[in-house]
């Protein structure tokens, strides 16, 4: 039964989402969560499942089919349809007028305590921003551009929270009947008009992930704890050098070191090095391994 080693890690994500699903709805008494909840759930385990079982050079295919599977849903169908707005303004306006939703739980699973576990794995298979860009052909960064530019993430962030905080606390502003989803449109088109310009001049798929995504402040607070983040085990490290091309800069020294090999771009260091290099599998990316799950082959490899 080996074939079924690689279908663990899959399985672990569906039922950490139908668990939640079934405990959300006996909490509130709504059946929606059993809809949503199971719905993603199933969605991220068919999208890593098909990861792991494709071959390598078949596996975007997967990661992006996950991608569209939830990306269209949230924006789609509960933006459009059921008018949630789950951008970081929607969110905002949520919390400061004290109103609890669909955001809410969104961000506490996908951004804020989930990253604990699987760190910014909303980045790699299911953000909406994410599936556009990821189609543009520029996914093999150069690396950052060196100077304050990492910043602006930070300025945006800012910029967001005194924009609602103003608008709810100076100006009694609420948004009210058909409010979100315009709030919801200006916040995605705005992102799509930055983003894609953004990576056709840096070339670079995932420039506004980088250097202006401001929900990436958020997720950073939590992936940094990751249970699911890999780390370089030294000893098995055959100097293979595999991984000195991929543009992170410091993987390298962080396998060797036994150190966290951090996210970027929205996706694992290893993921880039599997797309990249075609015999890693035996060489650099042994030398890595999961904190939380070591016997569970994670979508990694
Ligand atoms: S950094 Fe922002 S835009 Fe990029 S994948 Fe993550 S949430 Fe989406």
């Amino acid at each position: 039964m080996s074939w079924l080693r690689p279908l663990q890690f899959p399985a672990v994500i569906f039922l950490i989402f139908w668990t939640l699903a079934f405990v959300l709805w006996r909490k509130t008494g709504n059946p929606f969560f059993i809809f949503d909840m199971g719905y993603i759930g199933t969605s991220l385990g068919v999208g890593i499942g098909l990861y792991q079982l494709l071959p390598r050079h078949k596996r975007p295919v997967a990661r992006r089919l996950a991608q569209f599977l939830v990306g269209v849903y949230m924006v789609g169908f509960l933006g459009l349809i059921v008018l949630q707005n789950m951008q970081l303004e929607g969110l905002l306006f949520y919390l400061f007028t004290g109103i609890f939703s669909g955001a809410i739980i969104h961000y506490s699973i996908a951004k804020l305590f989930g990253p604990l576990i699987f760190g910014r794995g909303f980045c790699g298979w299911a953000c909406w921003t994410a599936m556009i860009i990821d189609l543009l052909p520029y996914d093999r960064s150069g690396g950052w551009i060196p100077g304050p530019w990492r910043w602006l993430r930070y300025a945006h962030f800012l910029l967001s929270v005194a924009l609602v905080a103003a608008l709810v606390f100076f100006f009694a502003y609420r948004p009210q009947h058909w409010t979100p989803l315009w709030w919801l449109l200006a916040g995605n088109l705005f992102y799509y008009a930055a983003a894609i310009p953004m990576a056709i001049v840096l070339k670079d798929n995932r420039a506004f992930c980088k250097y202006l995504c401001p929900v990436a402040v958020l997720m950073r607070l939590g992936s940094r704890f990751s249970l699911l983040k890999m780390n370089g085990v030294s000893e098995r490290c055959d100097s293979c050098m595999a991984c000195v091309n991929v543009p992170d800069g410091h993987l390298h020294s962080r396998l060797r070191e036994g150190r966290p090999a951090g996210a970027f771009d929205g996706m694992h260091p290893v993921q880039h090095l599997c797309q990249r290099v075609p015999d890693v599998g035996t060489s650099g990316l042994m030398g890595t391994r999961c904190r939380l799950a070591r016997k569970i082959a994670p979508p990694f490899g």
